[in-house]
């Protein structure tokens, strides 16, 4: 699979070392670090049902952007979703470009990045920053959201 920024090839997230909610279906791509996430080898009992809502948000009407979606070749469209924290507070709206068609999302590194690291200091490793990605990535996903 390519990124559908830049057209690197996407390499499968398999990081043993951490405890994953998610054991399949995250790729990232080691050119601009954005996430891949394929939600049909992802989802478990955890996140089957906020997948499943995610993408029907997806399917409904909204903006379609130029990229597409590397899984299936259709045009992703762009929705930005608040996550709630732990403590109740709404995040900034993340902007996550979502496949009408079958169960992809795409998260630009930066996306994430705001997440993990606010101060966004650059990692000068990528594997490092893949991982902490992924990880964000994970967490969000068993956080309550909200669709604008
Ligand atoms: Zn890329
Ligand atoms: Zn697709």
């Amino acid at each position: 699979m390519l990124c559908p920024r830049d057209g690197s090839e996407l390499v499968a997230h398999t990081d043993q070392t951490r405890s994953a909610f998610i054991d399949h279906g995250i790729s990232h791509c080691p050119s601009c670090s954005g996430m891949l996430l394929n939600a049909d080898a992802a989802a478990n009992s955890m996140t089957e049902s906020k997948l499943k809502k995610m993408h029907e948000a997806f399917s409904s009407d909204c903006e379609e952007v130029d990229l597409d979606c590397p899984c299936c070749n259709s045009k992703m469209r762009v929705r930005n979703i608040v996550f709630k924290r732990i403590n109740g507070t709404d995040m900034e709206p993340i902007e996550i470009d979502g496949c009408p068609e079958c169960n992809t999302f795409w998260f630009d590194a930066g996306e994430l990045q705001r997440i993990v690291n606010p101060d966004s200091k650059p990692y000068d490793d990528t594997a490092v920053e893949s991982t902490a990605l992924a990880l964000a990535l994970e967490i969000l996903l068993q956080l309550p959201f909200v669709i604008l």
